[in-house]
């Protein structure tokens, strides 16, 4: 599966053609200097298809990279118009690199219409990030106004790299805790902690943490202040000082590149040996941390620019490691050598308990795979139509006679709100249950009345209630156990009525058509359940021309599955095309 891969910057276009599953690089090209050399972005996207496209080459979609996502994007997105019009409102937070990544998507978009086109965001790895992890101490209402909280940025790196190390590790992302030092011209460290970013050292913007090439990273901000006091710093200049003056090249005075740093540093230059010290010592700083953080760590990984070239740098971080297990061996560090082909490299000692990686990034490739598996699962859809889920919480259906008796004589049940089957409703009115071992209280009733009462409760409230009711079809509550309700003006003792509603789908004629069932078919259903995938067998249709297309499943159900709120179901696939599993 090839997709172009897109990553736009401010002034230069780096656009390549990449074969998804196995990251190899089929075609690149980099455009620089654009606004001087070619007019704008539209060229420059122009002038990469040219040399990237050849005859024979099929691509399946393109990868955007897309620097902020805010707090909207927590995963690859289809893009469409009003997705651009999100990642562009996002530009006050990404002030260097939105504006750029969104004039991207509209020439690629232009220019390749028939394809799809996926943002990949660099922030959406460290979605995950806890609250305590997230937040500022400033002032709340500023912080939620502005969006100002620590969004993290490489995620495509940080989670790429973590993934390449647990498959080297041959163990499972999700019982590792990982600490991926991304050291390139940009740096950054992130806290992976079982598949899931719970720290890293960027916040709001790329300023944050490591000393970088030209930005200072963490900084007193109170330093800030005074230096703008003192220089007379505008906003703008300070910006400048900070994020292009600062890190290796203000400590060295010479040059942002790690390589100069280090050979003036071997030829005794003062200004490059701090320059040096100063970034070991940031990054050994946040290595601590993040074990900290973590309770322990498995595996650091060094990657990106220095991370993958820099034996002395990763010599320089791995020094005095041994109380969280981890010791480097020397020779291994110094021989290490990563590519495409051998992508990963251990240089820890046989006896260190945390290993010490050297891992190969590869942007490109975790954007490709990114933005492969939107478009598998756009494709899925289109050909499968997904159902609508619903979740039921516990309910009860009462009769007229019922409701007199509860909320007294003459009572009508009043409208609380409209719920998606037609003409039902949920009431203002609650009851208590009232079981054999415990009680349950303020449970929603459900309108309008029926010929018959019916409590509809889950698995986990039997056994809170103490009782045993069987799994039925709504309507059939024949031989179910009964229960005492508790209303505000009475209480009635019901001989039946209890059960556990059958998980079915409600459709219309022309949706039971597209998928190939008929009433009271049994079907199977598939939910994507984000680390709790899960097929529901057992699935009544219920066909009907007044029913909304919409699964319910009780709560126990859902949560089983991970259900969470607008989430979709699939209808099984058979071999023929759109065809339920069928049971019966
Ligand atoms: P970017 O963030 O621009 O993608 P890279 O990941 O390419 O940056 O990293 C660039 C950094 O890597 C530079 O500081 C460069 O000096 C450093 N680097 C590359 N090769 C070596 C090397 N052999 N030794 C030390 N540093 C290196």
């Amino acid at each position: 599966m090839l997709i172009l891969v897109v990553n736009c910057g401010s002034s230069s276009l780096k656009a390549s053609v990449v074969d998804a599953a196995s990251g190899s690089v089929v075609a690149k090209v980099k455009i620089e200097r654009i606004g001087e050399v070619v007019p704008d972005h539209a060229a420059a996207i122009e002038h990469a298809l040219e040399s990237l496209v050849t005859d024979g080459l099929t691509l399946r979609g393109v990868g955007h990279r897309v620097v902020h996502g805010g707090e909207e994007f927590s995963r690859p997105t289809l893009i469409d118009d009003e997705v651009v019009a999100k990642i562009e409102a996002l530009t006050e937070l990404a002030p260097l690199h939105n504006p750029a990544n969104v004039e991207g998507i509209r020439a690629a978009r232009a220019a390749l219409p028939e394809l799809t086109h996926v943002a990949v965001f660099d922030t959406a790895f460290h979605s995950t990030l806890p609250n305590r992890a997230k937040h500022y101490a400033i002032p709340g209402e500023i912080a939620q106004k502005h969006g100002i909280r620590r969004y993290g940025f490489h995620g495509p790196s940080h989670g790429y790299v973590a993934a390449r190390a647990a498959e080297f590790l041959e163990t499972d992302l999700s019982e590792l805790r990982i600490i991926t030092c991304h050291l390139g011209n940009g740096s950054s460290v992130a806290a992976v902690e079982y598949g899931r970013s719970v720290e890293t050292s960027m916040g709001l913007t790329p300023l944050e943490g490591l000393v970088m090439g030209t930005r200072s990273g963490d900084i007193d901000p109170g330093a800030m202040l005074h230096i703008a006091r003192k220089e007379g710093l505008d906003f703008d200049a300070l910006d400048k000082l900070l994020n292009r003056e600062s890190g290796l090249r203000g400590l060295s005075g010479v040059s942002n590149d790690m390589r100069d740093i280090e050979e003036r540093a071997a030829e005794g230059d003062a200004p490059c040996r701090m320059a040096l010290n100063v970034f070991a010592h940031r990054l050994r700083k946040y290595i601590g941390a993040y074990a900290a953080v973590m309770g322990g760590v498995d595996a650091i990984v060094f990657t990106a620019g220095i991370g993958e070239n820099s034996a002395l740098m990763r010599h320089r971080a791995a020094q005095r490691l041994d109380y969280l297990g981890a010791r480097i061996d020397e020779d291994a560090n110094r021989d290490a050598r990563v590519d495409a082909e051998s992508p990963v490299v251990e240089i820890s000692t046989r006896r260190s308990r945390c290993s010490l990686l050297v891992v190969a990034t590869n942007e490109a490739h975790a954007i490709a795979e990114g933005a492969a598996h939107v478009i598998l699962d756009k494709d899925r859809v289109e050909t499968n139509r997904v159902i609508p889920l619903a979740i039921s919480a516990r309910h009860v259906h009462l009769t007229q006679e019922a409701v007199e008796g509860l909320f007294g004589e003459g009572h009508q049940l009043t409208v609380h709100k409209m719920i998606s089957q037609p003409g039902q409703f949920a009431c203002i009115e609650k009851v208590d249950l009232i079981g054999p071992k415990r009680n349950i209280e303020g449970v929603r009733v459900l309108g309008p009345t029926r010929k018959a009462c019916q409590i509809e409760i889950s698995r986990t409230d039997e056994f809170h209630l103490g009782l045993d009711a069987p799994i039925r079809n709504s309507g059939d509550v024949k031989n179910s156990p009964g229960i005492t309700l508790q209303g505000p003006k009475g209480r009635l003792t019901l001989t039946e009525g209890v059960i556990q509603a059958r998980r079915h789908i409600h459709m219309q004629p022309e949706d039971a058509a597209f998928f190939g069932v008929e009433d009271r078919d049994v079907v199977e259903v598939e939910i994507d359940g984000g680390g709790r995938d899960l097929v529901f067998g057992d699935v009544l249709v219920r066909v009907k021309s007044s029913y909304l297309l919409e699964m319910h499943l009780d709560t126990d159900e859902a949560n089983a599955a991970n259900v969470v709120r607008g989430q979709e179901g699939l209808l099984v696939q058979t071999g023929e095309g759109v065809r339920l599993r069928r049971k019966n």
